[in-house]
């Protein structure tokens, strides 16, 4: 039996993409591909032309072979795609074909997003976004799995799956809280502070009508609640955690790089390189992640950056990050097929740490440009690494993660972190 999910476009207002032809994605990612892609890919008989196979496996999956300097082995010097350019846009790997859109499919119906990887997606640049669904749609609609298959719907927490209607509940009452006309570091300490009670909150007796009760004094109570309860700095555990949660949210391992090891030492590396992060200190150089990444630049340096209230262009870069979340939110791309399967609970946890995240990479980016304080490319730079990785790096879905954000949401680790940033 076939079954088609009805797709849902993205609902955030005010969003723009054309495609600009930057070539940024195929200069930067590492492009996974499903089964029918690479059967396609070996059909068209690449090797004897390019002179290796464009297929490599890494971790057990299969890749597009890239360039030493990252990019993918088909992007032309003119910035076209090869397969494209020989056979046709239907013949790429599914992800090129649909970048930068994605699909969050549930039970009933999947859920259009889009990623801030792109540079028109960050830079707002194009045509509204509802213009492009038609566009979209011709793509997506070609059977894949996400639009042909449904997929579990999120559940509210570890122990506790959604009943009708409390998933909305949720993500509306985030949405109003993200739109309030107030500064983005009171909105984010009060995201910080809903992720941090929900998941010590007992839901398992909290259904149906009664949850979306709990929601609602939740959010009505948070403008008068945050300034009783002012949070101070991190502590030295906490920030060594966030170091990690950065490390895990830009690694992006290049096959052709790492010599396409196997899944075992691959994974070894990764968790040394993760500990070298959370020992970082002082004037210890920040180790190198990858594409465009800041050199010479110490952990101290970017604690004693500004933060984000203090930047000269504190419109626009409010503007972004409230964007990004609003369509992460929208998007289904925060928890359930969107984020690793995970709960609400989770997925809004594992969410407010990239948001926190983002605030650091940012100021990275404003040391590294010799800014007095984080500009907008400094956030674009941090948003567009946050994004490239979320729902996509299989780490960030895996126990350790699970093990940082239990922790975190502990004496006030989030709105610490959160407010440290911002
Ligand atoms: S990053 Fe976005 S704008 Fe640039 S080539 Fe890719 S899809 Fe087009």
């Amino acid at each position: 039996m076939t079954i088609s999910l009805p797709v849902l476009p993205l609902a955030t207002p005010g969003q723009r993409y054309s495609c600009h032809g930057c070539g940024n994605c195929c200069r930067d990612f590492t492009v996974q591909l499903r089964p029918a892609d690479a059967e396609r890919i070996r059909l068209q008989e690449w090797e004897s032309r390019i002179g290796s196979n464009p297929i490599v496996l890494f971790r057990g999956q299969e890749y597009l072979r890239q360039r030493p300097d990252g990019a993918c082995i088909f992007l032309l010097d003119d910035g076209r795609c090869q397969i494209h350019a020989e056979f046709g846009f239907e013949t790429k790997p599914v992800a090129c074909q649909m970048f930068p859109y994605m699909l969050a499919p549930s039970e009933t119906s999947s859920q259009m997003g889009v990623s801030f990887a792109c540079q028109s997606v960050i830079e707002n640049k194009g045509k509204h976004f509802n213009e492009q669904v038609p566009d979209a749609l011709k793509i997506v609609l070609r059977g894949i799995p996400e639009v042909v298959r449904p997929a579990r719907s999120a559940a509210i927490s570890r122990s506790r799956r959604a009943e009708s209607g409390e998933l909305e509940v949720l993500k509306s009452r985030l949405v109003r809280w993200i739109q309030r006309d107030a500064p983005l570091h009171q909105r984010l300490d009060g995201l910080a502070w809903i992720a941090q009670t929900l998941s010590v909150a007992q839901l398992n007796k909290v259904r149906g009508s009664r949850f979306k009760e709990l929601v609602d004094i939740l959010f009505d109570a948070l403008a008068d609640e945050l300034p009783l309860h002012p949070i101070g700095d991190p502590i030295s555990r906490q920030i060594a955690l966030f170091q990690g949660a950065i490390f895990a949210r830009t690694e992006d391992p290049k096959p052709v790089a790492q010599g396409a090891p196997g899944r075992f030492l691959s994974t070894i590396s990764q968790l040394r390189r993760s500990r070298s992060w959370r020992r970082g200190r002082g004037d210890t150089l920040i180790p190198s992640i990858g594409f465009g990444w800041p050199t010479s630049t110490t952990f101290d340096q970017v604690a004693q950056m500004k933060r984000l209230r203090e930047s000269p262009q504190l419109v626009a870069c409010e503007e972004l990050i409230s964007r990004w979340m609003r369509s992460s939110i929208e998007g289904g791309r925060i928890w359930g097929s969107g984020y690793y399967g995970w709960n609400a609970v989770d997925g809004l946890t594992a969410f407010v740490l990239s948001a926190a995240t983002i605030g650091w990479l940012a100021r990275l980016h404003a040391v590294a440009s010799h800014a007095q304080a984080p500009t907008l490319a400094n956030v674009q730079a941090a948003v567009g690494r946050i994004d490239r990785t979320a729902g996509r790096a299989v780490w960030l879905g895996g126990w350790s993660e699970r093990m940082r954000l239990a922790y975190l949401v502990r004496d006030a680790g989030l709105r610490r972190l959160i407010v440290s940033q911002y």
